[in-house]
């Protein structure tokens, strides 16, 4: 029989399914699909349709895949295209390792303190998720440790990001305060989590969930560092329906590379003033006539996120 159902884990040539209608069901890809499953990364803004013919992955079938497949041989018999991939160079330097599909958000976690946050660190990640097309989410953790007298600073800095329009979530995963919103923001979704290292993802994804059991203090983040290793994905399910992605690629900032002229789509500040530039290849450093840094100016764009625009471009 024919069911449909989300790719959750890869191993082997293994693929684990669950299915929509008949539970888990671990499956073979049918031979002959694995050079058919070749298609372009997600193309959902017109500036990035000229680059649709060239990028391709290299991997057939990824977590976070919806696939039909025989439930009575174990087959996948199609996929179904992605809505997104979140994709590095592979280590073959041809083409791209999909490390998960269909991502429906990102949640790119900071702590209100110890460490404090790094907006233009943060800033970086918005723009890895913003090119990938994955909308992104604000997780502040650690409230509980936020003192009165840092307080004003920090709230203006995270302002800066919900005046955007970023949805900001202020949680702590040691109290539990603020985690519901985050549990039924992520219910029957596909989530990542994502940020520097000792912000508390793990401690946090431990308290969405408890049970999933993820190591506090993860090492193997570090230890992966300098080396080249595949790293494979793992959507861990969710209570309440929906997935949260594992990987140890995910929690870092360089594991995949942005063209410098697509990084200003992806601050949606600047956007209602790209077009009004007098030069209409102005990079919004120095030329003149630029609406960009007239917007800056005049306070419509937040001068700190502008110099982070400026440092990646
Ligand atoms: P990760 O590296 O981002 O996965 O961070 P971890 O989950 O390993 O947490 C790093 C450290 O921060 C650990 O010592 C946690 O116990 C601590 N931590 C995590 N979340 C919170 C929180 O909400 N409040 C406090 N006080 N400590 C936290
Ligand atoms: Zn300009």
């Amino acid at each position: 029989m024919l069911i449909e159902g989300t790719v959750f884990r890869t191993h082997s040539g293994n693929y684990y399914v669950q299915t929509d209608t008949a539970g888990v069901v671990v499956c073979k890809l049918r031979g002959n699909l694995k050079k058919e499953l070749v298609y372009s990364t997600s193309n959902s803004h017109a500036r990035r349709v000229e680059q649709a013919g060239k990028r391709r992955s290299t991997d057939p079938l990824t977590v976070g895949d919806r696939v039909r497949l025989d439930s009575d041989l174990g087959m996948i018999e199609s996929v179904f295209p992605r809505t997104s991939s979140l994709s590095r160079h592979s280590p073959s330097g041809r083409g791209e390792h999909t490390l998960v599909a269909n991502l429906d958000q990102a949640f790119l976690t900071v702590a209100a303190a110890h460490p404090k946050p790094d907006v233009w660190l943060l800033d970086r990640f918005l723009v890895l998720a913003e090119a990938a097309d994955i909308p992104p989410r604000i997780i502040v953790n650690k409230v509980d440790r936020l003192e009165d007298a840092d307080r004003p600073e920090v709230e203006a800095a995270i302002a800066v990001y919900e005046k955007i329009g970023y949805p900001v979530y202020w949680v702590s995963a040691r109290t539990g305060q603020g985690i519901g919103a985050v549990r039924d923001a992520m219910r029957g979704r596909i989530s990542a989590v994502a940020g520097p290292s000792g912000v508390g993802k793990s401690s946090l994804l431990n308290t969405v969930q408890p049970g999933l059991q993820l190591k506090v203090g993860d090492i193997s983040e570090t230890n992966l560092a300098g080396r080249h290793t595949t790293t494979t994905a793992e959507l861990l399910p969710l209570g309440g329906g929906g997935w949260v992605a594992d990987t140890p690629g995910l929690r870092q900032v360089d594991f995949w590379e942005i063209e410098k002229s697509e990084i200003r789509y992806c601050f949606p500040e600047l956007a209602p003033y790209l077009d009004e530039c007098k030069f209409a290849d102005c990079c919004h450093h120095t030329e003149l006539g630029c609406a960009v840094r007239a917007a800056v100016d005049s306070g419509a764009i937040d001068r700190r996120r502008y110099e982070s625009y400026l440092g990646m471009t």
